[in-house]
């Protein structure tokens, strides 16, 4: 497989698919750059070598073309102050052929919001509510059949492609997949981002070191079904936090109170209990809740058994025996993955369970083992805490990363690996 290190761009017009969709405030300024700069050292090797970029991205999810509150216009002088050059700006991504042209070494173009255009997705628009089925599939239809003529537009821009865009690499989309296919396999290859992030998931997935432990936090089950079970063919331990205890709790006869619960999942929660038990997983579930009797910040408290919540209560935070328990799990291990707090970490009297895992992560990390934090809120968890530099890599994909640990193969992905 080519990879972004042994090719040489000098000379050579690259289209780098990247993960733009940075979110702005009502004054379209941007409120936090990290993909970005995540993507700069990919733009920048391609820039020394010699070559010159076409960048490319989504932003949003605009509904119409042009759509002004999702042009890539907005973030023009923050990259190219990022990136140490003028970048240079395409209007409408299909009609950039000119400026291709006069591209020279070390420049850059940046083309207009990919998904002006509906080919991008390969979804119709402007469909009727009241649409037949039939009009549904022969407007599915017609945009396929354009969205060939879209991609390969895209593509004869450029001599290779790269694709840095972990973001969106579980969307079999023009820009991040179907692309890859006009170019021959040693002129398309992953960006430095897609590299580390595919790395990532390949050691939590096919090269662990044991114990490996998972925990999943969040608030529900059913958004995580398909990971828990996938999981429980990888992992010695499965740690079940957050809202998704109360599930579990209810599931085996306890008292939950109020705490949140998904009442028409109980039997499946006994299922996955039967599961991890017949393929040898040690499930472990918390002992105990901070209980709150409201749902807010300043919420009276109690730390109650997890199965003996009192009425009028509810679940907000592990207790400090679920700390300690699941602290231990965690340090032994040598292969982690968290994804989900413990509890509603928004709150900052509910952010103990959270940082308690966190801080174990840190620890077992110190001490040899390979950990990967992602998908959602267990990022926001390791920024609030100041340790996203102690663990071994936060991943910049949701949807991608969390379809990954389902042990989906990614579009984006097998479009570069074949
Ligand atoms: P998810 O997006 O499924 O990862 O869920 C994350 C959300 O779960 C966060 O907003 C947390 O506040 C919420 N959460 C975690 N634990 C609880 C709980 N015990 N009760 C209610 N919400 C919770």
């Amino acid at each position: 497989m080519q990879t972004i290190d042994n090719f040489n761009f000098a000379g050579k017009k690259a289209f780098v698919r990247v993960d733009f969709n940075v979110p702005l405030d009502e004054n379209f300024h941007i409120t936090d750059d990290t993909r970005i700069r995540a993507a700069l050292p990919t733009l920048k090797k391609i820039l020394a070598d010699g070559g010159m970029l076409i960048i490319a991205s989504h932003m949003g999810r605009p509904k119409k073309n042009p759509d002004p509150k999702y042009s890539l216009k907005h973030i023009l002088a923050h990259v190219s102050e990022k990136l140490g050059v003028e970048v240079k700006f395409a209007d409408d991504c299909m009609k950039a052929d000119e400026q291709v042209a006069a591209l020279k070494p070390g420049e850059a173009l940046l083309l207009e919001n990919l998904r002006f255009y509906a080919e991008e997705e390969g979804k119709p628009r402007g469909l009727a509510d009241d649409a037949t089925d039939e009009e549904k599939s022969a407007a599915k239809k017609a945009v396929k059949e354009s969205q060939k003529e879209f991609t390969k537009k895209l593509a004869s821009y450029a001599d290779c492609y790269v694709n840095d865009a972990f973001g969106t690499a579980h969307r079999a989309h023009a820009s991040t997949a179907l692309i890859a296919q006009y170019f021959d396999a040693d002129h398309k290859m992953f960006g430095y981002l897609m590299e580390k992030e595919v790395k990532a998931v390949n050691k939590v997935m096919n090269d662990i070191k044991r114990p490996f432990t998972a925990i999943m936090g969040g608030s529900k089950v059913s958004s995580k079904i398909d990971i828990i079970e996938n999981l429980l063919n990888k992992v010695d331990n499965l740690i079940i936090a957050g809202g998704m205890t109360y599930t579990f709790t209810k599931a085996t006869g306890g008292n939950i109170g109020l705490s949140i619960c998904e009442d028409d999942k109980l039997d499946l929660a006994l299922d996955l209990m039967r599961k991890a038990k017949e393929k040898g997983v040690n499930l472990v579930l918390a002992v105990d809740a901070k209980a709150a009797d409201s749902f807010s910040n300043d919420a009276n408290t109690q730390i109650v058994p997890v199965n003996e919540i009192p009425d009028g209560w509810e679940g907000m935070d592990i207790g400090p025996k679920s700390m300690e328990l699941f602290s231990n799990v965690i340090k032994g291990s040598k292969t982690i993955l968290w994804n989900g707090p413990t509890g509603v970490f928004e709150f900052d009297n509910f952010t103990d369970g959270s940082r308690a895992v966190g801080n174990a992560i840190v620890e077992a990390t110190k001490n040899g083992a390979f950990s990967l934090v992602g998908g959602g809120d267990s990022v926001a968890c390791v920024n609030k805490f100041g340790i996203a530099d102690k663990v071994s890599y936060v991943s910049t994909g949701g949807g991608a990363l969390l379809e990954a640990i389902e042990g989906k193969v990614l579009p984006g992905i097998a479009a570069i690996q074949g």
